[in-house]
């Protein structure tokens, strides 16, 4: 940016350090042309809108304790959840959007949470998509299935899904 004072195109850094919270970085500059010094911010420009409007950082973190809920008593490790949240961030920021609804980020979780773990998909989907029924269950299982058949995947027997005899 320009210097604040002499309006002079280029500035030098003298001292940077990451602020407390670890969400900036503050910048000492130096103008070479006049002398003048101020500080910059530096901030990730992606922020999450919540449904209360109140806005935050996209974080990681957030995702994983979300998704890890979903994802109790399944075989899906740490670094899974990992990786899972490194690809939601890399699809929210391939956007280039500078703010993001935190509906999007829900949305961003799903295809790669179905990868990873189709029950805990519809656990995560349940919630996130406000299944009302069974029949919401039931369709989001007979997409599963579809899906399954058309890329040659192992469908399920009914056996195993159905305890109860019809
Ligand atoms: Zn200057």
């Amino acid at each position: 940016m320009h210097c604040p004072f002499c309006r002079h195109p280029d500035s030098r850094v003298i001292d940077s350090r990451t602020t407390d919270d670890g969400l900036s970085i503050r910048r000492r500059r130096q103008c070479p042309q006049c002398g003048g010094r101020f500080t910059t911010i530096e901030t990730a420009s992606l922020y999450v809108v919540k449904r209360s409007g109140v806005m935050e950082p996209f974080s990681r973190d957030k995702v994983v304790v979300g998704v890890r809920k979903a994802c109790q008593g399944r075989p899906v490790t740490d670094s899974d959840l990992a990786v899972l949240a490194q690809t939601v961030e890399e699809t929210v920021r391939q956007t280039g959007a500078s703010q993001i609804d935190a509906n999007e980020i829900g949305l961003a979780i799903l295809g790669p949470l179905r990868e990873l773990d189709e029950v805990a998909y519809l656990r995560f989907a349940s919630v996130y998509q406000a299944f009302e029924s069974l029949e919401d269950f039931e369709a989001s299982i007979a997409q599963l299935r579809a899906d399954h058949g058309r890329t040659g995947a192992r469908v399920p027997a009914s056996g195993e899904t159905d305890s109860q005899p019809r």
